[in-house]
């Protein structure tokens, strides 16, 4: 954490129109960033219009809005004007369907155009949309779409009798189902609809606190929560796409998120296209060939990945990378996990700049932290809050909440609320809502520390924090410690009851290509570590797995580590994607 880690981004210079940090901070209000934004008449708004329409309406008609990478490598590019009419189809058809202002679209879909228009012409509708993970099984699928009260879904036929169809007699609420290939019983052919519809549609004027957006957490923690947005949230999308991912007009962006995971919806739809950028979607799932080439080729601008992509790219080594050139590239960011210090100096070595960490949930819908482009990166630490967002670290443990002023001290990071992409509840969870709120605090629920400079380091998550003989132990540290020897691909660390300390940290950790989970090599860990850390905080047991389990946003699941370890019930596992003992 010293400070001659700070990489000057060498990209920087290029970057000529990004205003001061403080500056920026201190001229700010959500008030003025209002102007930014077209808004409808009377006051309001629609997130599709400022998304959309409105770039169509100022001659941007013919500027490619998407380009759609299919699994076969094909790609298919719509204009926002193309845009424009496919989701006023896609609006018109749910009108006369029946559903319409305050309804529930939801969307069982792979990354697919469709789910693209439909997030949009839902939107429009005024209809609320909730974005599902195609590879949920049957049993999320129907807890997710009655904690919602879906009305109507889209999907394919595939999936519809695979995972819909017995579950509809459960979900009497459920009026509609539209499949993007055809139809079955008591189903809609979309794309036969969607073709008789007509191309226009006025974009229904919503009111700023109008429901617009529905997102489930990650679950990384336990049973994960529904989270409602408004339409106002459009306004953070826009601006923090700006000040956190540099977005400008006409930049090529590529999100790699799924729009399951609120990332793929708040910056793999919203924000890109406000900002009036190109962006891409790849149908695949992650693939380290498939995602160079997909670089280099469509000319990626921006580029915003989560850690565990990252991990993977740096397992598969560097060389993997310089296959092409990215002259076109200009920021890389990451968000969903603490990215260590490691991934974002390779990414300097390999791209000639660093990844750029941004801290956010679900709940805030938008990015709240983050290294700007105009500031100095400190490998390790999340940033700084942007613009229009106060940030602080907070102790909790006594009667009354107090607010952390000396540096580099461990307490909960807490927000004051009043951006406008934060949640506006978690649906028939109010008690569960009105406690994340004390004394004008919004508390997040994770451990931070923040340093003298104002930059703020993830600590862990305060569940995961290990109290061992008197320490408090962050996963993190310990895992980014880990993770700079050579043999370590990925690690998960927990602590476990131990009658002398309290708890002791155990590791288990998944190794690069071509390194044996032998005795030698866990020695060799065990010792690195304590080098490192000290004995007090470097683990005392180490574990080899082939993966670590992870939810389907690619967060580590220590909880489900912990649980196993001590033989306790594995809990909700409804977003668990990989997991190889
Ligand atoms: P659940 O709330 O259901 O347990 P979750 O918290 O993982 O799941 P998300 O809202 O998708 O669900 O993730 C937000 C969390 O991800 C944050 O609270 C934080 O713990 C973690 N996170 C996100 N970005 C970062 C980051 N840059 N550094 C460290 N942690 C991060
Ligand atoms: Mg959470």
């Amino acid at each position: 954490m010293a400070d001659n880690l700070i990489v000057k981004d060498a990209a920087l210079a290029r970057v000529a129109n990004l205003s001061d940090y403080d500056a920026t901070r201190a001229t700010f209000s959500w008030d003025s960033a209002r102007a930014q934004i077209d808004g409808l008449s009377g006051g309001r708004l629609n997130i599709a219009h400022e998304a959309i329409d409105r770039h169509v309406a100022t001659g941007h008609g013919d500027q490619i809005a998407l380009r759609w990478i299919a699994k076969s490598g094909d790609r298919t590019d719509l204009t926002y004007a193309d845009l424009q009419k496919q989701t006023n189809r896609f609006a018109n058809v749910l009108i006369s369907s029946g559903i319409g202002r305050g309804d529930k679209v939801y969307a069982l879909l792979g990354r697919v155009p469709e789910l693209y228009v439909a997030a949009l012409g839902t939107l429009k509708a005024g209809a609320v949309f909730c974005p599902l993970f195609s590879a949920f099984g049957p049993e999320p699928i129907q807890s997710r779409m009655e904690i919602g009260g879906a009305n109507a879904v889209i999907t394919s036929g595939r999936l519809y009798k695979r995972k819909l169809k017995a579950l509809r007699e459960h979900l009497p609420e459920l009026r509609e189902v539209f499949l993007t290939d055809g139809q079955h019983d008591s189903t809609h052919d979309l794309a036969e609809l969607m073709a008789q519809a007509s191309d226009s549609f006025e974009t229904v004027a919503m009111n700023p606190e109008d429901p617009a957006l529905l997102h489930f957490t990650s679950g990384t923690t336990g049973k994960p929560k529904g989270v409602s947005h408004v339409h106002e949230a459009v306004l953070a999308h826009h601006v923090t796409g700006r000040f956190a991912l540099d977005l400008k007009p006409g930049d090529v962006f590529w999100c790699t998120a799924d729009p399951g995971w609120v990332t793929g919806t708040s910056y793999g739809v919203v924000a890109p296209l406000t900002n009036r950028t190109t962006m891409i979607v790849d149908e695949a799932e992650f693939d380290v060939t498939r995602w160079y080439d997909t670089l280099a080729r469509e000319a990626v601008n921006v580029w915003y990945t989560a850690p565990t992509a990252i991990r993977m790219l740096m397992k598969a080594g560097s060389d993997a990378a310089r296959v092409h050139e990215y002259p076109a590239l200009r920021f890389m960011a990451s968000v969903g996990e603490p990215l260590n210090a490691k991934a974002v100096i390779w990414g300097r070595d390999t791209f000639g700049m660093p990844f750029h960490d941004n801290w956010w949930q679900t709940e805030t819908g938008g990015i709240m932290i983050a290294n700007f482009a105009s500031m100095d990166v400190k490998p390790g630490a999340m940033g700084k809050p942007l613009p229009g967002i106060e940030a602080g670290i907070v102790d909790v443990t006594g009667d009354s909440l107090r607010e952390v002023t000396e540096p580099m001290t461990i307490g909960e990071l807490a927000l004051r609320p009043g951006w406008p992409s934060m949640m506006r509840g978690y649906l028939h969870e109010e008690e569960r809502y009105q406690k994340c709120f004390r004394d004008g605090w919004y508390l997040s629920g994770d451990l931070a520390m923040c340093d003298a400079d104002g930059y703020y380091w993830f600590v862990g998550r305060s569940k995961d924090l290990i109290k061992s003989s008197g320490h408090l132990i962050g996963p993190f540290e310990v895992e980014s410690a880990l993770m700079e020897h050579e043999a370590v691909a990925e690690v998960g660390v927990i602590g476990v009851p131990d009658d002398t300390a309290g708890e002791i940290v155990k590791a288990y950790i998944a190794l690069k290509p071509g390194f044996e989970p032998d005795e030698d090599l866990r020695l060799e860990l065990l010792g690195h570590a304590r080098k490192r850390l000290g004995p007090a905080v470097a683990p005392r047991e180490i574990a080899f797995r082939q993966n670590l389990p992870k939810t389907r946003s690619g967060k580590i699941m220590r909880r489900l580590l912990k649980a196993r370890e001590l033989g306790l019930p594995e809990g909700d596992i409804s977003t668990l994607e990989s997991d190889e003992a």
